[in-house]
C-alpha cells in the first residue's frame, strides 16, 4: 500500500525541494508519495494564535491541536510535516523551554512532523532531525527490539543511525556533522527493516 505524505511548509529557511528529498530517501524503503501544499498565510496565521507574546515563542502543543482540528480531522490518513521558523515550546508543560518539535502519532493515520527551524545549526543537523523524525512516523527502533534504549521514546543504539537520540542539543549537533563526515548510511539495517516492514493499519 502507498503511504501519502503532505508537506505543509511555513519556513524560509527549509525549501520544499529540500523537505521532499528527505521524504524521497524514505522512498528506498517504502512506496511513498509526497506534496507540498502552499499555507503559508494559514500557518502564520495559526502561528499568531498560539503566540506567546511574554515569551516570544509559539505554544507548539496548541499548534497542533488547533491543526488537527482544522485540517488532521478531515484528511485523517497521510503523515503531516509541518515546518515553520518560530521558535517553538510546550505550553501542556511547565517545564518546557523550548522544543524543536517531534513526531507525535495519531490512531487516525500516520501522524505529525512538527518542526522549529529556529534553533536549527547548521543542514547536517536539519537533515537528520527530518530523518529521525520520519523513522519515527514508520516505526524504527521499536519498544522491545534488539539494541534500542529509552529516551523520550525509544531509540536505536548501533553505531552511527540517525535513529540514536541524543540528550543535548550540542552532542546532537556533533553527531550530525559526525554522521555526515564518516558519510554514515541514514539508517542501520535494523532500523532499515523496520521501516520497510512497518505496518500503520
Ligand atoms: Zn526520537
Ligand atoms: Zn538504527
Amino acid at each position: 500500500m502507498e503511504d501519502e505524505l503532505i508537506i505543509f511548509n511555513g519556513s524560509d529557511k527549509i525549501s520544499d525541494k529540500s523537505a521532499l528529498d528527505r521524504v524521497r530517501e524514505i522512498g528506498c524503503y517504502r512506496d511513498i508519495t509526497a506534496s507540498t501544499v502552499e499555507c503559508r498565510d494559514f500557518l502564520e496565521r495559526m502561528s499568531e494564535e498560539c503566540y506567546s507574546y511574554n515569551r516570544g515563542q509559539v505554544d507548539g502543543t496548541k499548534f497542533l491541536n488547533i491543526f488537527h482540528g482544522e485540517v488532521g480531522e478531515r484528511f485523517p490518513e497521510p503523515g503531516k510535516i509541518i515546518l515553520i521558523d518560530h521558535d517553538l515550546y510546550d505550553g501542556s508543560d511547565p517545564r518546557s523551554n523550548w522544543f524543536f518539535g517531534g513526531y507525535v502519532g495519531n490512531s487516525m493515520g500516520l501522524g505529525y512532523i512538527q518542526l522549529s527551524t529556529a534553533r536549527l545549526q547548521n543542514k547536517n543537523h536539519e537533515r537528520d532531525l527530518i530523518r529521525h523524525e520520519l523513522g519515527h512516523m514508520f516505526g524504527a527502533a521499536p519498544e522491545g527490539r534488539s539494541n534500542t534504549y529509552e529516551l523520550l521514546g525509544s531509540h536505536c543504539s548501533n553505531d552511527l543511525c540517525v535513529m540514536q537520540q541524543k540528550d543535548t542539543v550540542p552532542s546532537a549537533i556533533n553527531y550530525a556533522n559526525k554522521r555526515a563526515r564518516k558519510k554514515a548510511p541514514i539508517f542501520c539495517g535494523q532500523c532499515e527493516d523496520d521501516i520497510t516492514n512497518y505496518k500503520k493499519f
